[in-house]
């Protein structure tokens, strides 16, 4: 069956309909490129409004380019990242932070629910100091992580405790920043420089614009020579104002948090559903827009075969079911009743025959 929407990702879904319209009112005559235009200015501001406090802002193409390139700022060859060993930092950047950074050493931590503790932090800094081995000098935590969870503003002043202590700059990767904002009903300016992050990487193609996600130093020392590194990357788009004018709707009017509170609302309404089906266990708990779920392999492919499309690669080895701002209460409830009518009959379901497995 052909679904217009489904469960696969949040950057699935199209362009809102804010940032529809700001790229039309944007594409009136000429204006200077590479972000001398007045949208970008306009853009960059917002984002200063938004968190309440100086600091300085670019725009790239994409999260790998603004997560690497935030980090490549922060390190030296020799150096280390601390991440979660699920970060996208890690697993979905292709080594981009260690290409742009020169070989720095990207070091995996476990943490429970996708996030990392501070004594997780100093084991990896403590288990070696001798200059054999590279020297800690940042760590990145995801904001909503990568299994769906958030760090409170508490989480993160406890990971600032032990990174301070150790010299470690904070950088975030927000690529689904609106959404834990949103669920946490915080100030953005708590989840980030008041807690002592230094770099956020905030993603918005996620919420609902076309491309470009920003990187926002609140740390302005380390933004030093910055406009360099992206332009050499290959980051500084020519036609700037077709990035920027997307975030300026966005923003302007908190479409940005509607969106994403829309998008947790109905992993939400998913998560209540799934939980009274029986057989069902969700893995992690609904923090943001994903819903991770463990179901049986027959169940699985008899709802992809329904047209349901998600992804099973990703976290603990269940599926995830992501929500985005376009997700309908009507695209959860079909979802779920599917799901329930397939649990229910599920000893008459046969796993499909997998390729090569000879079954
Ligand atoms: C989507 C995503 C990004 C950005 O990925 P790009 O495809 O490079 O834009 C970064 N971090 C996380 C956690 C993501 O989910």
């Amino acid at each position: 069956m052909k679904r217009v929407r489904h469960f696969a990702s949040d950057n699935n879904s199209g362009i809102c309909p804010e940032a529809w319209a700001a790229l039309e009112e944007a594409n009136h005559g000429h204006t200077p490129g590479y972000g001398e235009d007045p949208w970008t200015r306009k853009a960059a501001n917002l984002i200063r409004d938004v968190f309440e406090t100086k600091c300085e802002v670019f725009f790239v193409f994409n999260g790998t380019a603004a997560n690497s390139l935030a980090l490549a700022s922060t390190c030296q060859s020799y150096h280390s990242i601390l991440c979660h060993e699920f970060a996208h930092v890690e697993n979905d950047e292709c080594g981009a932070p260690e290409f742009f950074s020169n070989g720095t050493k990207v070091q995996l931590l476990p943490g429970k629910q996708g996030r990392l503790t501070p004594a997780g932090i100093e084991h990896a800094v403590l288990k070696r100091t001798d200059l054999h081995y590279p020297k800690p000098r940042a760590v990145t935590v995801t904001q909503a992580t990568e299994l769906g969870t958030v760090y409170t503003p508490d989480h993160l002043k406890a990971i600032r405790k032990a990174a301070k202590k150790h010299d470690l700059k904070i950088h975030m990767d927000g690529a689904r920043f609106a959404n834990a904002v949103a669920q946490l009903g915080v100030k953005p300016k708590d989840i980030t420089w008041k807690a002592g992050v230094d770099i956020l990487s905030l993603g918005a193609t996620k919420n609902g614009t076309p491309v470009g996600d920003a990187v926002v130093f609140f740390n302005s020392n380390l933004a030093h020579e910055f406009e360099w590194r992206c332009k050499q990357a290959g980051q500084l788009a020519s036609k700037m104002r077709y990035i920027a004018a997307p975030w300026v709707h966005l923003l302007r009017d908190g479409a940005w948090l509607r969106h994403a509170a829309h998008a947790n609302q109905m992993a939400a309404r998913l998560a209540r559903a799934l939980k009274k089906i029986k057989g069902v266990e969700l893995l992690m708990p609904r923090q943001a827009n994903g819903v991770f779920v463990e179901l049986p392999l027959p169940v699985i492919d008899a709802l992809h075969a329904r047209g349901w499309h998600f992804y099973t690669f990703i976290g603990a080895g269940g599926a995830r079911l992501m929500c985005s701002w376009d997700t309908t209460p009507e695209d959860v409830d079909a979802f779920a009743a599917d799901l329930a009518e397939l649990m229910a009959n599920r000893k008459k379901l046969r796993p499909k025959t997998r390729k090569g497995k000879g079954r």
